[in-house]
């Protein structure tokens, strides 16, 4: 029997230690610190601890005075890593739901929110090193002054919109010494101590705002005068606005009054979204300390701007999913621009929704939340339809700029040369002959996605992927998208040993080469995962574009999302129709966000833009709502299938997946899984849950493994969170789970 006496009943720290198991871990505190009284101990500290045979970084996340162990079997921690606590209560609370919600183990939920030196047990109290930052100067001077050394501009303008640096990170970033000292030498840049600028809590109101921003429509005044008035509690918004209705303005306006009132912004974005461009707007408009976050930062960066947000000296917080977790001194507000976009979702390990988390954040914090997007999810559109989020519309334009015109081009009869009609040629060639500039949306990336036998009709496949392999031009080769293998260019069949392989099907480099060759004089620049990877590769094109010059881009999705491209006045479709009979539940949605954002960057400036769309199948009813330019209406009748289908969001859905060279063994391993949750289900009286047969995933086999899965419905999201409370734990405990490679989805976007 536990007694009252302290001797007795020992402080017990429970903790979150980075392992697979889905729970936590009794320790007893560190020796040379088991004098404290229990209140010393705050969840959100960080202890070291013996683990096994290693020594692991662990959370506090409660205190106990009983525990299941034997007290003779508790260890001591080794050490006590931080005098308060990494995480505000409100963010420690929603980390503390999202691990369970998304049934991951605890102590990897809590080492995924934090940068990774403070996961590997690094103080908060860097010491100060020096950094590198821009200095003040008229973008004409800096512009002679390095008219020709591209590699000190490219730094010049990476220091500018992303905030400085220290030489190490600009090593990292494959910058050089000599760039460095050559703009020292031009005065461009200044070393400092790396110390916060100015706290957000003395954000000067007079000078606040660099530049003032347009004055509001009166649907975004409306907007802000809303928003505003709740920024002292709890309150999502939809924020539900065509492209170019000026959405960023209202962020703008409300961060604004957050700012004045000595708190700070949160901003996520898509990863795709994080342009410098966008960040640009931002720096311009507003004279404070924003941090950005993003995933090509060097640990070192990530921390100090972690550092900075959590001690209130960042008044602006801009980043891409995982800055979800950053604590903030004093939260004001959390806006999500894009909330529709796939990247918000974790699809590995912690497989979170970064929108869903950030809404439970607001309500602990007590504070709004506002959800943009042209195209919102259909569940955050139902979810406002059903009250839970207030909606806030812009349906027009702002400024001057009219809506472009969508027209569809019937290719089905057609001719096409590389997928390009004559009346798209021509098209292209009316605009860039005003003077204008084309941008040409292509979804797949290298130069085609199949190579065939044209004597056998073989196509070229990935040995390990049920996938086919993509041809790509530099550097020349086959490659599979899906487990990245590369093989060398076959000089002949592999099947009958014909030398007659040919290309099917267009990708970015062919359109690339094809308008290069039918547009000699005119800069074609080609924006796609491939050609952007080397650092600074993107903004130094994106520089090019917004010369203003006649030029044509040609691109993937990355083209789609959060550029403002004023000289472009046609936007052209290649091929509308992959995406409209696919086998994803979600596929057509998608298809459609992505198709009004790639049609939303036409004339976005005073000249007057045209979208074409390239398609065969031109009565399809989601294609008709683009040229009706009326997401809403489709959203509307996608809604009524969801419905009608019973799927998200009118029942919850998780996800059980198991991988394994041995195809048997992940069956096995789902089946055993079924019959514990059909258990759970009669033991809990769950009802309404529908279990699923596991099947092989629609790509069955991805990089040499079997790829198999179940899905779990619920209507209610309790039943489902019971039941995968009960049955995770207990798949965890199985043997077969040691030799499969198994996880859990909630609430999952992609079902491939
Ligand atoms: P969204 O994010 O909704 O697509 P943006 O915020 O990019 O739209 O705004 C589109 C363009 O309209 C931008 O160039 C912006 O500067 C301009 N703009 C925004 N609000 C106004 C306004 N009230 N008056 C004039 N121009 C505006
Ligand atoms: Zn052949
Ligand atoms: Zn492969």
């Amino acid at each position: 029997m536990p007694s009252n006496s302290s001797e007795n009943s020992p402080l017990i720290l429970k903790l979150a230690v980075p392992s697979p198991l889905r729970r936590l871990f009794d320790y007893l505190p560190p020796v040379a610190l088991a004098h404290h009284e229990p209140g010393f101990w705050k969840p959100g500290m960080r202890l070291q601890v013996p683990f096994g045979r290693r020594q692991a970084v662990a959370m506090l996340v409660e205190t106990s005075t009983s525990s299941e162990v034997p007290k003779a079997q508790l260890k001591h921690a080794t050490g006590l890593l931080d005098e308060t606590p990494l995480f505000p209560g409100p963010l420690l609370q929603t980390l503390k739901w999202a691990a369970a919600y998304y049934q991951h183990p605890p102590g990897e939920a809590f080492s995924a929110a934090l940068p990774a030196k403070l996961r590997q047990g690094s103080s908060t109290r860097p010491e100060l090193e020096s950094v590198w930052e821009a200095c003040d100067t008229e973008a004409e001077n800096s512009a002679s002054l390095l008219g020709r050394a591209p590699r000190q501009r490219a730094l010049l303008e990476r220091l500018q919109q992303f905030g400085p640096l220290s030489r190490q990170e600009c090593l990292a970033a494959g910058f050089s010494d000599a760039a460095l000292k050559g703009l020292a030498a031009r005065g461009l840049i200044r070393s400092r101590p790396r110390a916060p600028a100015l706290p957000a809590t003395q954000v000067d109101r007079a000078t606040l705002e660099r530049q003032p921003g347009h004055a509001p429509n009166p649907e975004q005044q409306a907007a802000i005068n809303t928003i505003s008035r709740s920024l002292d509690q709890f309150q999502c918004y939809l924020l539900d606005g065509i492209t170019g209705s000026g959405k960023t303005e209202v962020y703008m306006q409300v961060i604004a009054r957050v700012l004045e009132q000595g708190r700070q912004a949160l901003v996520l974005v898509p990863e795709i979204g994080l342009t410098p461009q966008s960040v640009g707007l931002f720096r311009d408009r507003f004279q404070c300390n924003i941090v950005v976050l993003h995933s090509g930062l060097g640990d070192a960066e990530r921390l100090a701007g972690w550092l900075q947000a959590r001690d209130g000296t960042a008044a602006i917080v801009i980043g891409t999913r995982s800055a979800v977790f950053t604590p903030l001194a004093k939260p004001g507000l959390i806006v999500i621009d894009e909330e529709h976009d796939g990247s918000f979702k974790q699809q590995d390990g912690f497989r979170y929704s970064a929108r869903d988390l950030a809404i439970f954040r607001a309500r602990e914090e007590n504070i709004s939340i506002v959800l943009g997007s042209a195209t919102p999810a259909l569940e955050s559109l139902q979810n406002a339809r059903e009250g839970r989020y207030r909606h806030l519309t812009l349906p027009h334009r702002a400024g001057t700029a009219d809506k472009a015109p969508i027209s569809l081009l019937d290719i089905a009869k057609a001719a096409t040369r590389d997928g390009f009609s004559d009346i798209l040629l021509g098209q292209i060639e009316h605009h860039l002959g005003q003077g204008n500039q084309v941008l040409v949306f292509i979804n797949r990336r290298g130069f085609a996605p199949s190579l065939v036998c044209q004597d056998c009709g073989y196509v070229f496949e990935c040995r390990r992927c049920d996938a086919q392999l993509t041809v790509h031009k530099s550097p020349p080769g086959l490659r599979c998208h899906h487990c990245e293998s590369r093989h060398g260019l076959p000089g002949e069949c592999n099947f009958c040993g014909s030398t007659q392989l040919l290309t099917r099907g267009v990708g970015t480099e062919k359109s690339e080469q094809f308008l290069q060759e039918r547009f000699p004089h005119i800069p074609v620049l080609r924006i796609d995962s491939d050609s952007t990877r080397r650092k600074n590769a993107l903004s130094s094109r994106l520089v090019q574009v917004q010369s203003g010059a006649p030029c044509i881009l040609v691109g993937t999705q990355m083209l789609a999302k959060g550029h403002h491209f004023p000289g472009v006045t046609l936007v052209a479709v290649l091929d509308a129709d992959s995406g409209l009979f696919s086998a994803d539940f979600r596929g057509q949605e998608h298809m459609l966000q992505l198709l009004f954002q790639v049609a939303g960057r036409a004339g976005r400036a005073q000249n007057p833009g045209q979208v074409t769309i390239q398609t065969r199948h031109v009565t399809h009813a989601s294609l008709q709502s683009l040229v009706a330019n009326d997401y809403h209406s489709i959203a509307d009748l996608l809604l009524q299938e969801r419905r009608e289908t019973s799927m998200p969001p009118f029942c919850h859905l998780a996800l059980f997946r198991a991988e394994s060279t041995d195809q048997r063994l992940s069956l096995s391993l789902l089946e055993q899984t079924r019959s514990l949750c059909t258990q759970a289900c009669q033991s809990l009286k769950l009802g309404d849950v529908e279990i699923h047969h596991p099947l092989p995933a629609p790509m069955e086999r991805r990089a040499g493994k079997f790829r198999t899965q179940m899905l779990v419905k619920a209507s209610s999201r309790g039943a489902m969170q019971t039941l995968l409370a009960r049955v995770c734990p207990q798949v965890e405990t199985l043997k077969s789970a040691r030799k499969v490679r198994w996880s859990i989805d909630v609430d999952p976007v992609d079902l491939t």
